[in-house]
């Protein structure tokens, strides 16, 4: 028996004697769009695959996807790279972190996020997470205060957007600059204004499973000249700055060129062509997410013991995905995921003993320097719950969802 969900392979699995059975791999990406896939056959038949070349020829996609997103996000500087993990690393050096020194970050956040801080050689300092995902402002206070901390690393994690003004505001009476982890917030507003922007630095990412594709690769934005022109340097552009379309003055480069490395974490021409066409998608692609996370709400709401987080009035999200807080026991959660399960519908469990797939926690990384101090995320990350959110999800399997989540929880929580 496998634990494929699979409808070919369903009819080998034990089903619930309810008969609910959902059964799609909610992992299944959607096709690159036609107008992409003419676009990156013809440069392969071009063979301009690398961004730069010794003696120009015209705009790169790299260089015209830069000066696209740029225009698109409302910043004056983008650097395409190889992820957004890249790009959190290059921002967290372009504004002068050091090996040894504190950066502030958020508990509920991904692995590539303090991976990006060890990748500086610096130390993560945990801001605790509040009931509604968000990172808490009086520990951000607390910590921006007393850590010596120059940055914090914000993660906008699966979409949750802190208080962006709070969150500048705090930092800004502590000296402390903001990066913006975007990778889920691609296309998103706080109070009108495109999270990535509001911080120094902003990083998003274009791995399959966000809000554009291109397998892998990264944007980071800024409006701030040395740290375009450092992360341009460093990301490896070679003694070619003046093939980007989008850059500083060449004296910016002149302070910066000789001492700074080369890191070689370029995008390349192809992924740029992949990416080009997809931002114009971005808006529709948006009022879909938010229809399908508007029904899954309603339909999900009637479950027992399930709690949606509270969204401030001025988070413009993009919900490619959903979560939501059951209150329960491990033990019970752990079976409402097996009761999901037996009907087919894969949910991921943040607070889970060990790490599965791309879900961890931070207690599951044991490379942190220093013991985190936020004892109150972990309560909120042990009763937190994921599903991914795919555009194919009509209404009837939003329905279909809410059902079985509806009927694994009265399950579960009469479970011990
Ligand atoms: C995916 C993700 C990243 C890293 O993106 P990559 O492009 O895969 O490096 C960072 N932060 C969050 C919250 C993510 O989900």
């Amino acid at each position: 028996m496998t634990a494929s969900t699979s409808p070919s392979r369903s009819a080998a699995r034990p089903r619930a004697p309810d008969g609910l059975w959902f059964g799609k791999d909610l992992s299944t990406p959607e096709p690159i769009p036609e107008a992409a896939i003419e676009r990156a056959v013809a440069l392969m038949r071009s063979g301009r695959l690398h961004r730069y070349g010794e003696q120009g020829s015209g705009s790169a996609e790299a260089s015209l996807l830069e000066q696209e997103y740029a225009a698109y996000a409302g910043s004056r500087y983008c650097v395409a790279v190889s992820s957004c993990g890249a790009a959190m690393f290059l921002a967290l050096l372009a504004l002068g972190v050091k090996p040894g020194d504190k950066v502030l970050t958020s508990t509920f956040t991904l692995a590539p996020v303090p991976g990006a801080i060890a990748h500086a050689g610096a130390t993560a300092v945990l801001v605790e997470t509040d009931a509604d995902y968000l990172t808490d402002l009086a520990d951000l206070e607390r910590k921006a205060a007393g850590s010596g901390a120059k940055v914090l690393l914000l993660s906008h994690m699966r979409g949750h957007i802190t208080d962006l003004r709070a969150v500048l505001d705090i930092c800004g009476r502590h000296g402390v600059a903001v990066i913006e982890d975007c990778a889920h917030t691609m296309g998103a507003r706080w109070d009108g204004k495109h999270t990535g922007t509001w911080g120094k630095v902003g990083c998003y990412s274009s791995q399959t499973y966000k809000h554009i594709n291109s397998g892998e690769g990264g944007l980071l934005v800024t409006d701030d000249d040395d740290v375009a022109a450092r992360a341009i340097l460093m990301s490896g552009c070679y003694m070619m700055y003046d093939q980007h379309i989008l850059k500083p003055d060449a004296a910016v480069f002149e302070r910066w060129k000789y001492r700074t490395p080369n890191f070689s974490m370029r995008m390349s021409n192809l992924a740029a062509a992949l990416l080009r066409p997809q931002i114009a998608t971005l808006a529709d692609r948006a009022l879909r997410w938010n229809h399908i996370y508007a029904t899954l709400v309603r339909e999900l709401g009637h479950a027992a013991h399930l709690r949606f987080p509270r969204r401030p009035e001025k988070e413009e999200f993009v919900a490619s995905s959903i979560q939501f807080t059951l209150d329960l026991s491990p033990a019970q959660i752990e079976r409402f995921l097996s009761e999901c399960d037996l009907r087919g519908l894969y949910i991921k469990w943040f607070g889970a003993p060990n790490p599965v797939a791309f879900t961890s926690n931070y207690e599951h990384w044991h490379y942190l320097d220093a013991k985190p101090d936020s004892p109150r995320s972990m309560g909120v990350l042990r009763q937190l719950l994921d599903l991914r959110t795919p555009l194919s999800l009509t209404d009837a399997d939003c329905a279909l969802i809410g059902k079985i989540v509806v009927a694994a929880s009265a399950v579960a929580s009469s479970a011990t």
